[in-house]
């Protein structure tokens, strides 16, 4: 998709990866929530969580296994770290490619907003 940022970092056309693997990547987000926000991207172009079907259950999965990885390559899994995906306007989603979202470093509240 040639006007999604995330499908420019994710090709390494912009931005810097801090992980990659042949079914996605990894990067700091640009305006971080948390001390590590690091936002894990498919490579494959899709818009919103509630896209996908039951043929995507091998990348959804490795989504969070990556999320994992990079939280325990950055420190912050044994205290506990967030995962969140945002699916939708009223949710917050403002990138329109999916993405997860691993925050931690600091005590994390609940409900969120
Ligand atoms: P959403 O609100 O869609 O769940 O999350 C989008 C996230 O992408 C936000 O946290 C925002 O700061 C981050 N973001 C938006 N544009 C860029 C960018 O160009 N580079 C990086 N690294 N993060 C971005
Ligand atoms: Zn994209």
């Amino acid at each position: 998709m040639e006007d999604c940022i995330f499908c420019k970092i994710a090709s390494g056309e912009i931005g810097q990866l801090i992980y990659e693997d042949d079914l996605s990547v990894a990067f700091h987000d640009v305006n971080p929530q948390a001390p590590v926000h690091i936002l894990v991207v498919p490579k494959e172009h899709i818009e919103r969580l509630d896209q996908t079907d039951e043929s995507h259950k091998m990348l959804l999965g490795h989504l969070l296994i990556v999320a994992n990885r990079v939280a325990k390559e950055k420190g912050i899994a044994d205290n506990g770290y967030r995962v969140v995906l945002n699916n939708g306007v009223s949710a917050g989603q403002s990138v329109w490619h999916v993405h997860v979202h691993v925050l931690g470093g600091r005590e994390m509240r609940w409900p969120p907003g």
